[in-house]
């Protein structure tokens, strides 16, 4: 058992545990389950990350009370809910064990693009006045576009560690962020652009103007401070817990929270567009989006842990 509250530097961690421009303020790995659940009460490199995640996370259970059950909203607000769940889980069990490590991250993209993804659904349903056989047919496409995207990202990230596991050299840079990042952009940023497109010429109901520009707002911080790390890019020395990436759960939890209020808000402003046939079809879809995104995690795992054995 290590010492409850001891940090070490960036050099007495294995290399795959470090994270860029973070110095010092690791917890110690191979420490029992319990040392990181009770990390998150003594400070440390991951300690407002997982406090952050975890407020974002209870923000969303509390929106539940406004989304009708097995509704588009409500697999809106799951999503939101899922990002933040496998991102407290990323950040708290990161520094366990390599393995743990790995699998921690890979399920917090998972997350990432199952909630991004339910944007489509949600927006077809909610914002397009399109027939929802059609909106049924192109939220069908589009998830399985995401699905597609996620498998091929999830075949680059086992395909980074192979090399490690089999005895080559780790490189920091290579796994984790960009292989998922790179290819999500097209995903998501086609999917904004159109949301920016579609409040230009039709202008949501003026309850949710503020939350539908929150939302992409807040998107485009979060991306910002992804990329370029700041301020701990500038004084590794200074900013190991205050660093960026609270910040960019705080972004994340606003676009999510942001999307969902949007919705409730065009919902209340126009109810006769409800069509529960189209929900109803939208949400089977949704459930299976976010089923074949977890099979195609768990079968990426099971190849990684298979590798990691030989
Ligand atoms: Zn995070």
């Amino acid at each position: 058992m290590g010492c409850l509250g001891c940090c070490v530097e960036r050099n007495d961690v294995p290399a795959v545990f470090t994270e860029p421009f973070i110095k010092g303020g690791y917890r110690l790995p191979n420490q029992p389950y319990h040392y990181y659940l009770r990390s998150l009460f003594f400070q440390h490199n991951e300690f407002l990350n997982m406090w952050s995640a975890l407020i974002t996370i209870i923000c969303h259970c509390y929106l539940f009370k406004y989304c009708p059950f097995f509704s588009t909203l409500w697999v809106l607000n799951i999503s939101g809910v899922l990002i933040h769940v496998f991102s407290f889980l990323a950040h708290t069990f990161s520094h366990y064990t390599s393995k743990a490590h790995i699998s921690c991250y890979l399920l917090d993209f998972m997350g990432i693009y199952i909630g991004f993804s339910q944007v489509i659904p949600s927006f077809l349903v909610l914002q397009f006045d399109i027939a929802f056989d059609w909106a049924a047919i192109c939220g069908a496409l589009a998830l399985l576009w995401n699905v597609t995207v996620f498998n091929s990202c999830c075949h680059d990230y086992y395909a980074c560690w192979e090399p490690w596991f089999n005895g080559g050299s780790f490189d920091q840079k290579k796994p984790r962020v960009l292989t998922f990042v790179k290819k999500g952009v097209w995903l998501y940023g086609i999917i904004w652009l159109a949301m920016i497109a579609k409040m230009t010429i039709y202008p949501p109901s003026s309850g949710s103007y503020n939350f539908h520009i929150l939302a992409i707002v807040s998107l485009l911080a979060e991306c910002f401070l992804l990329t370029y790390r700041c301020p701990e890019r500038w004084y590794p020395d200074y900013f190991e817990a205050l660093r960026s990436h609270p910040f960019t759960h705080i972004c994340a939890g606003a676009v999510t929270m942001g999307l969902v209020k949007a919705f409730l808000e065009d919902r209340r402003a126009w109810p006769d567009d409800y069509n529960f046939k189209g929900d109803f079809i939208l949400v089977t879809l949704s459930v299976t989006n976010i089923c074949c995104c977890f099979v195609i995690a768990y079968m990426t795992l099971k190849k990684i842990y298979l590798a990691s054995y030989n």
